[in-house]
């Protein structure tokens, strides 16, 4: 899926192809620059179309000399914002509510704090169950 993403605020002395391509990598695939992009006249933000691999979730803020430079995407359908996946919204994320049944089972539940305190035999792997 090819879509158009935005560097809002771009920093004005970074806006070379190969720097916006290099962006684009991390992103996906650049396909192409916007055009006015291409010739500096967009003052507020850099666009190019990336292709997505919609099965990765997707980039959301590249570091960009010492800065976070955050990603804009254009028209897509619906995105997760808590994990950044395509496909659900932050309110269906499966990946921020887990399976209820894992949750409950309590499998690999810390003991409680008063067992906490670990002999020396304890941390070479002789556990208190031995
Ligand atoms: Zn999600």
């Amino acid at each position: 899926m090819v879509v158009w993403v935005q560097f809002p605020a771009f920093p004005v002395h970074f806006y070379h192809k190969e720097v916006l391509f290099s962006l684009g990598n991390m992103i996906g695939r650049p396909i192409k620059l916007d055009y006015h992009t291409q010739h500096q006249q967009r003052a507020k933000f850099a666009r190019m179309a990336i292709e997505l691999d919609l099965s990765k979730p997707l980039v959301t803020r590249i570091r960009l000399d010492g800065q976070w430079q955050y990603i804009e995407y254009e028209n897509l359908p619906t995105v997760c914002f808590e994990c950044g996946r395509v496909g659900h919204t932050s309110l269906t994320c499966p990946n921020l509510y887990p399976n209820p049944k894992d949750v409950e089972s309590g499998a690999g539940r810390p003991p409680p704090e008063g067992q906490s305190a670990t002999t020396p035999e304890e941390k070479a792997g002789f556990g208190p169950w031995m």
